[in-house]
């Protein structure tokens, strides 16, 4: 069944504040199916309302989610080559962060593309994926450890990895502070954990492709930050991809660090709500991104079917992949870290 026609469940506090002050900021989604979309007024935390219970999200994951949004019970060679690439590009942003060796868990591990190229640079990483057909792909044709589940089967050691992964894993969850609070007791001290989320004050997308069924938050940095330290982590940094649509946060499990208070983040609904009102169609209609976005995305389709035609299964494709990064080069991969430390 689609997930709106599940979404029955109202929200009584908000995730971040427990404050119960919203204000709805869309009725439809990016299909125009309705999708009813809150701003918390004392935080700014952006939200779906009524939502999915949690038995219900957690069936929708087991089995429908890939099949409704990529048409595949299992990634395809193309799929493989696309997250392969995406996964190259987050380990751009990955390396300076790593020792050798690390000990790193990507939850939400997809088609196992980032997992596979971290074991192929020498690291020890092993993935969670709530995906049967995603995760049984991951075990039996890459031949890397994923566990198949969610938040509540992780089976991990408390304080044995060194970093954990959540790319567009954080917006479908139900608590997303309480994930995070697991994801630290998995950390050692000084361990990181790493979330990137679609930026929800994002410019680069046309204002009625912003809310999406499965999205149940939508964070900006100042949001995704304090999910962190809600769950007693120390935030690092915060930054943006560079077309603004991904916002990404670094936080560290440190010994001092408490858990902070369900405070509001004062002067950050007004700036949410300014930047949704003013990112009209006609707004958008007159910057270059939407008719930039759809060349960049026929290169992008000519490109991968150029490169795929050389590779016959996604494991030699990520092999391949995999020793780009090992042997860097001026277009392949820069080492130097992006981050900059971001006004959070
Ligand atoms: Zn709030």
């Amino acid at each position: 069944m689609p997930l709106h026609k599940l979404s029955t469940t109202p929200v009584q506090h908000c995730e971040l504040c427990h404050s119960n002050h919203f204000t709805q900021v869309a009725a439809k989604d990016r299909d125009g199916q309705p999708l009813r979309t809150m701003l918390c007024e004392d935080c700014g935390l952006v939200f779906s309302d009524p939502r999915p219970n949690t038995n219900q999200i957690d069936d929708f994951y087991r089995e429908g989610y890939r099949v409704a949004y990529k048409q595949a019970w299992q990634p395809r060679l193309k799929h493989t080559y696309r997250a392969g690439k995406v996964a190259q590009e987050r380990m751009r942003h990955l390396v300076p962060l790593l020792a050798p060796e690390s000990s790193v868990l990507d939850f939400g591990s997809g088609g196992g593309e980032l997992v596979f190229i971290l074991r192929e640079l020498g690291h020890e990483a092993r993935g969670i994926e709530p995906n049967i057909g995603y995760a049984e792909y991951s075990r039996d044709v890459l031949g890397i450890p994923v566990q198949i589940g969610g938040f509540a089967e992780a089976q991990v050691e408390p304080r044995s990895l060194d970093l954990v992964t959540l790319f567009h894993v954080a917006e479908h969850l139900e608590h997303p502070v309480g994930a995070f609070r697991q994801a630290s007791q998995w950390l050692r001290e000084g361990g990181l954990l790493y979330v990137e989320v679609p930026n929800v004050e994002s410019q680069c997308i046309w204002p009625s492709s912003r809310f999406h069924q499965a999205h149940l938050y939508n964070f900006n940095a100042a949001t995704l930050a304090q999910a962190g330290r809600r769950a007693g982590l120390q935030v690092v940094t915060t930054f943006t991809s560079e077309d603004g649509g991904n916002v990404t946060a670094i936080f560290e499990n440190t010994e001092t660090c408490t858990e902070a208070a369900s405070e509001p983040l004062p002067g950050n609904a007004t700036r949410v709500s300014h930047i949704l009102r003013k990112h009209t169609a006609l707004a958008h209609a007159v910057t270059p991104h939407p008719y930039v976005r759809p060349l960049q995305k026929l290169r992008r389709q000519w490109n991968e079917r150029q490169a795929i035609a050389h590779f016959t299964d996604g494991k030699s494709l990520l092999q391949c992949l995999a020793r780009e990064i090992q042997r860097p080069n001026r277009h392949a991969i820069h080492p130097t870290p992006t981050v900059k430390l971001a006004q959070v």
